[in-house]
């Protein structure tokens, strides 16, 4: 068989180093075409001493021959700039593309890439909130396979046939490292306490995101596009120990779900290898030795961001494009130490509320809402802070 040719878009970040080191179990099936970094040259430049591939792209960096030649001496051609990204990502000479750059970034990379007809693993759960309904007509248009690697919707893939006969799905949720402290308590938490996630090892932004559960949030408007079902058959569970990924309920009261240890290399190979199974490196799950599976609604005063994200999906057009901006926006400063933890929430309602939903048809139409309801939380920020 001939090797498969990837790029890894965000191939320092988490998800990237589990990927790498799924490839790296499989030497002869994928060949590393391109890796790419924001501005971490040194790590992007390891990885590609490692992995040997063509291209790298460091998007945020002008260009600097020194380093191009540091490239060049292990093999890589390397480009600069956010452009390049998308370059790569369309490449003729690229089958498969994982789409692994956190926020909104990862929009036009991943854009490209469904637009060449490529096969998606997509990470980036961000594009498809921002522009569910483009992405995946483009990707109808193109022949591109979208398969996902977040862990839940890569459960719900596993266990979804025949969808006349879903009655619903069911994501969980492990309610992260605030599921019990007191309520009361929650504006006072650190930015490290947020980022110290019981089951994951994530970036630092999904891990914030985890915190607030505006990553469930985040997970249902994914879903609402990828499995095209209404946000009334989409359900959130909080289960903390983070073992059943997420199920699929059946109309004759069937409930699939897929379980594996919290591992994300375990998503990663099933998408890799699609539809057949190939090693992961992950630890076998022992069922002899769990206990309790417990699962719990939702506590809607603790995680507001869940509303606001049906609340999003129910306003339609550009709204969860507003959304997710203002959520980046908040993210960031509280990791920055200029809002408090429960500010973050309030920064998102007060933006979906001030920034007005419009049709979400053109590409242009999202990035300006991005744009507006970026500009209108910054500015929440700093007035909260005066
Ligand atoms: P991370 O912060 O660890 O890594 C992000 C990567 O994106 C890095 O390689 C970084 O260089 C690159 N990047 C950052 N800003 C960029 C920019 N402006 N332009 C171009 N590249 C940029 O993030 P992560 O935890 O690996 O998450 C990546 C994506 O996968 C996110 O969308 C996240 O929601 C999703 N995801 C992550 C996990 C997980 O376990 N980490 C699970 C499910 C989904
Ligand atoms: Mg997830």
């Amino acid at each position: 068989m001939k090797a498969m040719n990837i790029a890894v878009l965000g191939a320092t970040g988490s998800i990237g180093a589990s990927t790498l080191d799924v490839v790296g179990r499989h030497p002869g099936r994928y060949r590393v075409f391109a890796l790419t970094a924001h501005a971490s040259a040194e790590p992007l430049l390891a990885l590609c001493r490692a992995h040997r591939p063509s291209y790298a792209v460091l998007s945020g960096v002008p260009e600097d021959r020194a380093l191009s030649e540091k490239f060049k001496a292990v093999g890589a051609e390397l480009l600069f700039g956010a452009k390049a990204l998308e370059r790569v990502a369309g490449d003729p000479a690229c089958g498969i593309v994982m789409a692994a750059i956190v926020g909104a970034a990862g929009l036009a990379s991943t854009l490209a890439a469904v637009r060449a007809g490529k096969r998606m693993l997509l990470a980036n759960k961000e594009a498809l909130v921002m522009a569910g309904p483009l992405v995946m007509r483009a990707a109808r248009e193109a022949g591109a396979e979208i398969l996902p690697v977040d862990s839940e919707h890569n459960a719900v893939f596993q266990c979804f046939h025949n969808k006349e006969s879903v009655r619903k799905i069911i994501l969980t949720a492990s309610g992260g490292p605030f599921r019990s402290t007191p309520l009361e308590a929650l504006s006072a938490v650190t930015p490290e306490q947020a980022c110290a996630h019981p089951n994951w090892t994530m970036g630092r932004k999904i891990s914030v995101d985890s915190a607030t559960m505006m990553n469930k949030a985040l997970e249902v408007i994914e879903a609402r596009w990828l499995f095209e079902l209404a946000a009334e058959r989409i359900e959130v569970v909080i289960h903390p120990q983070s073992i059943v990924h997420s199920l699929v309920e059946y109309i004759d009261g069937s409930v699939i779900a897929q379980l594996s240890n919290p591992d994300m290399r375990v998503p990663i190979a099933h998408v890799l290898g699609y539809p057949e199974r190939i090693a992961s490196g992950a630890r076998p799950l022992d069922l002899t030795i769990m206990k309790n599976l417990s699962f719990e609604r939702p506590d809607e005063r603790r995680f507001p961001c869940l509303r606001l994200a049906y609340a999003a999906l129910r306003a339609g057009g550009t709204a969860p494009a507003v959304l997710n901006a203002a959520n980046e926006i908040a993210v960031e400063a509280f990791l920055g130490g200029r809002l408090p933890f429960t500010g973050i929430a309030r920064i998102i309602a007060e933006t979906l509320a001030a920034v007005p939903a419009k049709p979400a048809d053109e590409l242009a139409s999202v990035i300006a809402a991005d744009a507006q309801s970026r500009s209108w939380a910054a500015a929440r920020v700093l007035a909260q802070a005066a």
